[in-house]
């Protein structure tokens, strides 16, 4: 392929991804968007590798093509709906292991450059290295956060903000060491093979503080530090779309995190600097403490209840993810709306485990997007709201966000059911949701508690209902 080709092709890759984003940001053309995005990156691989820059061993590329891609479609085949999340953290950590590894095959390669060429070039090889290093352990971390490997409560350091602060002085400082021909042992691989130390042990440190609720803002925040990853190596490799792709995902992502951070009531740079979220030291306990009395509530009064009502609103969480309830949940809706009753959902901006969860569940079971709405459009219409029905959700819901300044969710914004006039609760138990906190909700005069798995409850409630 020639080389004007390649550059037809990137071009044509590039325009791709940027619908494929547009396309992504609406419910009803994300599928269309994931099209482009499967397009562009099969005209992307191909012409990078049919074009002249691979000159040799096309079909070790091509095998290793197939080992991976293989082991992705079986992982992506395997994988659980509740259990995306972790496989979105570990592959953020493949591409910053391989920013990592690039450049330093980079690196050792030798660029043939001199002067202040070599110099620009050795500051995007430690760049790229920095930056995949820390999404590389970060994500792992992330992942085993996410998976319950690792407990979720922070880590909280003395100092820790002083650590941080001498780590990125280090860092710094060996780069300068690395472009000036290593003075540290008399070798520019000595700089940076200690900067890689730092940087991971930055990333690790990073997660590890991260604790009660706050977890999704690091997702997409290293969701965007792939991004710039992948753009490093791309500067490395003199690869333009490289550069592109990776500045779309880096700056997409952080786009993501703002709007995540201003929907928790987070600060945007004290996220990026890490151990957010936690500065009053709160940790949450995973105990469940004695609040009073819950109300348990049965099948036919919870029919009952949704008969009657002429305002129901719906709130589903991780709870329901688990369950795989969303298509009762269809029923049930389509069955109410039949009888006129004007049903809802409110859809809290971190609900499940990663970013547009449930909205996913729902457009799956095919609920109609327009009953759908985000926490800022429908939290002032609870107190006009019959009944609210919450469906395996927990932080989202907890007004100890609001009361109680020591707890580890607070300032988070959350839907504010107990406003309405009754709330149902579906969970198996008393557990506590991912923050690992009790939640007033549960013990409030006008809130009855439907203990059970959530499909297997509202399949009972279908029933009662029809
Ligand atoms: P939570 O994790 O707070 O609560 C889920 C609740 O569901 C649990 O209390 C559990 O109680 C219940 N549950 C579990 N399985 C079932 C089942 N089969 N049937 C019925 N109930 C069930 O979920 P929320 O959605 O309320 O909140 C999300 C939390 O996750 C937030 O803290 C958020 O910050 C965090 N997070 C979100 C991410 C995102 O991007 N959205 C990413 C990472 C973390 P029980 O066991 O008693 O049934």
């Amino acid at each position: 392929m020639s080389a004007e080709l390649v550059t037809v092709s990137y071009i044509g890759a590039i325009i791709l991804f940027i619908l494929t984003l547009g396309g992504l940001s609406h419910q009803e053309t994300a599928r269309k968007g994931n099209l482009y995005g499967m397009i562009g990156m099969s005209m992307a691989v191909l012409a990078t590798i049919f074009g002249p820059q691979v000159t040799s061993n096309t079909h070790l590329i091509v095998i290793t093509m197939l080992v991976g891609g293989s082991i992705g479609i079986t992982l992506a085949r395997k994988v659980e709906m509740t259990q995306m999340p972790e496989l979105v953290a570990i592959l953020h950590s493949l591409v910053g292991i391989a920013a990592v590894l690039v450049g330093y095959v980079n690196f050792m390669g030798g660029s043939g450059l001199s002067g202040i060429e070599k110099s620009i070039h050795e500051v995007e090889i430690y760049i790229g290295v920095l930056i995949g290093a820390i999404t590389f352990s970060g994500s792992v971390i992330a992942f085993c956060k996410l998976s319950g490997k690792i407990s979720g409560s922070p880590l909280m350091l003395p100092a820790r903000h002083w650590l941080n602060l001498g780590l990125l002085i280090a860092s710094i400082y060996f780069g300068y060491d690395f472009v000036h021909q290593g003075h540290v042992g008399g070798d520019p691989m000595i700089p940076l093979m200690i900067m890689t130390g730092i940087a991971l042990l930055f990333g690790i440190h990073m997660v590890m503080a991260i604790g009660g609720a706050d977890m999704p803002v690091v997702v997409s925040m290293l969701n965007s530090y792939s991004g710039w990853a992948a753009s490093a190596t791309g500067f490395m490799l003199s690869n333009d779309l490289l550069i592109v792709v990776g500045a779309l995902v880096g700056s997409s992502g952080a786009i993501l995190s703002f709007i995540m951070c201003r929907a928790m009531n987070r600060n945007f740079i004290s996220v990026i600097a890490g151990g957010f979220g936690t500065d009053t030291g709160a940790v949450a306990s995973g105990t469940v403490e004695d609040q009073g009395e819950v109300v348990p509530i049965e099948t036919g009064e919870v029919a009952n209840l949704l008969q009657n009502a002429k305002e129901i609103m719906i709130i589903p969480g991780y709870g329901m993810a688990v369950a795989q309830a969303q298509h009762t949940v269809n029923e049930i809706t389509k069955t109410l709306r039949d009888k006129k009753i004007n049903v809802r959902f409110g859809i809290h901006p971190v609900a499940g485990r990663m970013p547009g969860h449930m909205n996913v569940l729902l457009a799956e079971a095919k609920v109609p997007y327009d009953i759908v709405f985000e926490m800022d459009e429908i939290n002032d219409d609870f107190p006009t709201t019959d009944v609210s029905i919450i469906i395996g959700a927990n932080d989202i819901v907890n007004p100890s966000a609001q009361d109680d300044p020591n707890s580890p969710i607070a300032g988070m914004p959350v839907l504010e059911c107990w406003k309405g006039t009754t709330t149902i609760v579906l969970k198996r138990g008393m557990a506590t949701g991912y923050a690992g906190v009790q939640n007033p909700l549960f013990f409030k005069e006008n809130t009855r508690m439907y203990f059970g798995d959530a499909k297997e409850s509202l399949d009972a409630v279908l029933k009662e209902l029809q």
